[in-house]
């Protein structure tokens, strides 16, 4: 009998499950253009009383969310800062440059996450005529290029204070809010106080097939549903879709932290494997690893792929790991044996 796939590209590959599509079918409709989709309506009400924002608005994908938040907080010829390894500047196709006309400023941060003291020398001058204005800071929480790891939250709060200071944005990129609220126990309030703006994913670690949204002060959001229909995402009857949202939010939040011990048990396991040189540290449900000089990746990748089992190289001779809502203990236990079986 064939065995089935075991996917750990991403916590982004899950399909609904059948509660989610029941809830899908079940939900009443409207035309969301016209503001008159009830489901659209309640999921972003439901998201802002969690995170205590006055408003918030449902996007087709976290980088429109992004990338509508970038717009809303600069002008073109502005500068945002973000860490080098930011979602923002390395995965959104340019399009801080594209749609709003401005340039990333990267910080040489730890696995994605930088110190409150190393932003304060990337500020220009506003009197310095030649240099483009700083506007914008964008912090992601938790990191994906740094392996999901969680800021300390006192961080945040001095970069909010240097923000202040400054009179810069201050915009979080939470596609997996979520993971780091798990993780590490805290209030999605505490959040929701300290940006000016928050995007989060529904599609990520929550299960829902498609989804984020944006939160921040209704007259951010006001403007906000301008720029995403300027993007193409004005949406019609989306009910359906903020319906697995609804459920998501209802039902997957406090599971993530099985995909967390998943990730750590694998963890464990990878750093064991004669393969593997080193695992960097697992904080949520990401795992990215680096095999010992002269084991090819490729080799290793194929290797596992012939026992169903799939993984995505990272560049840099990484390679990553994400637990997620279908990636049961069965399928656990069979990586660890294939793990143990393609020992060198
Ligand atoms: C996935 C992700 C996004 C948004 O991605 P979409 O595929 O456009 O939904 C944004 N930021 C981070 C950190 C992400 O991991």
């Amino acid at each position: 009998m064939k065995k089935t796939e075991i996917n750990l590209i991403s916590d982004t590959i899950t399909r609904p499950t059948k509660e989610m599509l029941s809830c899908m079918m079940e939900a009443e409709v409207g035309d969301d253009v016209f503001n008159s989709d009830p489901t659209v309506i309640q999921l972003q009400k439901k998201i802002s009383t969690m995170f205590g924002t006055e408003s918030a608005l449902f996007f087709p994908s976290g980088t429109m969310a992004n990338q509508t938040a970038i717009k809303l907080h600069t002008q073109p010829s502005d500068q945002l800062i973000c860490d080098k390894y930011s979602h923002v500047y390395n995965y959104e196709s340019g399009g801080a440059s594209f749609h709003s006309g401005v340039s990333c400023k990267l910080i040489d941060g730890n696995r994605g996450m930088f110190k409150a003291d190393q932003l304060k020398g990337m500020i220009h001058d506003p009197d310095k005529y030649y240099l483009p204005t700083t506007r914008l800071v964008v912090v992601e929480n938790t990191t994906n290029k740094g392996g999901g790891a969680c800021w300390d939250y006192e961080e945040l709060v001095r970069i909010k204070n240097i923000c202040e200071e400054n009179n810069l944005s201050y915009h979080l990129d939470g596609a997996r809010i979520f993971n780091a609220l798990v993780a590490k126990n805290e209030d999605p309030k505490s959040y929701g106080n300290l940006f000016d703006t928050i995007s989060i994913c529904l599609s990520k670690g929550l299960g829902a097939p498609i989804g984020s949204l944006l939160l921040s002060s209704e007259e951010n959001i006001q403007r906000a549903i301008r720029i995403r229909k300027l993007f193409g995402g004005g949406m019609r009857q989306v009910g359906y879709l903020a319906a697995a949202g609804i459920y998501a939010l209802d039902h997957h939040v406090e599971r993530l932290k099985e995909d967390h011990e998943r990730a750590a048990v694998l963890g464990k396991a990878l750093e064991s494997s004669n393969w593997v040189d080193k695992v960097e540290p697992i904080e949520t449900n990401i795992v990215i690893f680096q095999l010992k000089e002269g084991c090819d990746e490729n080799i290793f990748i194929q290797l596992l792929e012939k026992h169903q089992i799939k993984m995505i190289s990272m560049g840099e001779g990484k390679l990553r790991v994400v637990t997620h809502l279908d990636f049961n203990d069965q399928m656990l236990d069979r990586v660890l044996n294939v793990l143990k079986r393609i020992e060198r």
